[in-house]
């Protein structure tokens, strides 16, 4: 992992997701290195366009003061952290960028909305706990560990996030869980027994399909030539225009939740 640092004009960022105001990313990279990431087009920026994504993290090392700044002056609204790297990824560690911002956000009273497949939130209950408004959300790709061994390498062991999650939610945080991106098959396999776990520990699960976009397939099919070469075929053709598996997933899973009184909301 190639660890650099770098300085931002601005951090506290409006966002076009939906449900929040603005996205603060710390770092510009992710050490997760998530083979389907759609962030991987970050790395056009900053000098990163040839490497690797996974094998790289700038680390912004400003951010704090920009957000002192910011937070200062801005109206106050929904944070996320973060939208294009993951807040809780290995060098946060060391740097403490995430902590540090979940202190100035605190002060400035901006709500908190965190997105992460890493236990070190666990470090920062401390802070997220004292948050009038704040939720926490744990991206579950599929319960088998041996896919996120392929496809999420960098990133906490399933278990790991699933026990972070009844943490959590044992503060009297609202918790979530993105089932996302389905991957065709694989995030089918051990459902059943995700859902029974998370249906006690989160208010509620986002659903979203993968999308083939930032160039990520090239890495998606070296991942399943590895890992699950039989299956390539299979996969390739659910993620196509004309299949007809993400439709019948969804019809699947949204029962799934039903049964098991779990709010379900499907993004695709
Ligand atoms: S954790 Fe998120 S930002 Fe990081 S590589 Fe994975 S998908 Fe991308």
């Amino acid at each position: 992992m190639k660890i650099g640092e770098r300085t931002c004009k601005t951090i506290l960022g409006k966002s076009g997701i939906g449900s929040v105001d603005y996205a603060v990313n710390p770092y510009l990279g992710c050490g997760h290195g998530c083979v389907y990431c759609y962030a991987r087009f970050m790395g056009r920026w900053g000098g990163h366009a040839h490497e690797e994504w996974g094998s790289f993290v700038d680390v912004k090392v400003n951010a704090l003061e920009r957000l002192e700044v910011e937070a200062a002056k801005k109206a106050k609204g929904v944070v996320l952290l973060s939208s294009v790297t993951d807040p809780y990824q290995p060098v946060e560690r060391k740097y403490e960028l995430t902590r540090g911002s979940l202190k100035i956000l605190l002060e400035h009273q901006f709500p908190v909305s965190v997105l992460t497949k890493s236990d070190l939130v666990l470090r920062d209950l401390d802070l997220l706990r004292q948050f009038d408004r704040c939720d926490v959300g744990f991206t579950i790709t599929a319960y088998d560990d041996r896919v996120r061994k392929v496809f999420e390498p960098g990133a906490s062991p399933v278990e790991a996030r699933l026990d972070a999650l009844k943490r959590v939610s044992e503060e009297g945080i609202t918790t979530w869980a993105f089932l996302g991106p389905i991957l065709p098959y694989l995030s089918e396999e051990g459902l059943d027994g995700l859902l029974d776990e998370l249906a006690s520990s989160v208010n509620h699960v986002l659903v979203d399909r993968l999308n083939i976009k930032s160039g990520n397939m090239p890495q998606i099919r070296r991942a399943l030539s590895e890992g699950y070469p039989d299956l390539q075929p299979l996969f390739e053709a659910a993620v196509g225009k004309e299949s007809g598996y993400y439709a019948k997933f969804k019809r699947e899973v949204s029962e799934k939740c039903r049964v098991r009184g779990i709010p379900c909301d499907i993004i695709y």
